[in-house]
């Protein structure tokens, strides 16, 4: 066998083994790009309290006179549930107007977390967290990164 021949036949075998490597990266890749999105579920199940519009109705301290037996309470903190009247046990009472935030929750972003693909080199990204502009390709710089479904 030629010298070359020799060499050549060296190269096909690492040519073999450098894509089974591949291979498995891939697979890997696609393993965690799964994970990923079973991570994104939960987060946003566990987020989403935060990001729904809600009201904080909260009472100031001071002293409050009961609607219906009129005995005064004093209320030392702020609370945002008012205790029952110690004489009549209504809930209601006149004194103080309470303060009401309203919480808007942050407007949604135009691309959620998940998994893309370059429609340039098709190279696959991860995208972990909602954004409005999408990262460039990781490796052909192009801003092409399209949704994998
Ligand atoms: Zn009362
Ligand atoms: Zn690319």
């Amino acid at each position: 066998m030629s010298k070359a021949r020799k060499r050549a036949k060296a190269l096909a075998k690492q040519v073999m083994e450098a894509m089974r490597q591949a291979k498995e990266a891939e697979a890997r890749a696609v393993a965690l790009g799964e994970e990923m999105m079973r991570a994104l579920a939960e987060a946003k199940a566990e987020e989403k309290a935060e990001t729904e519009a809600r009201t904080i109705i909260e009472y100031p301290s001071g002293r409050y006179e009961c609607a219906q037996c009129g005995h005064s309470t004093l209320f030392t903190e702020p609370t945002q549930v008012l205790p029952k009247c110690d004489n009549c046990g209504a809930t209601k009472y006149k004194g103080h107007e309470p303060k009401v935030t309203k919480i808007e929750p942050p407007p949604p972003k135009r691309y959620t977390a998940g998994m893309y693909q370059c429609g340039s080199c098709g190279t696959r990204s991860a995208v972990a967290e909602d954004c409005d502009e999408l990262p460039e390709c990781d490796f052909c710089g192009r801003h092409k990164l399209e949704p994998l479904n």
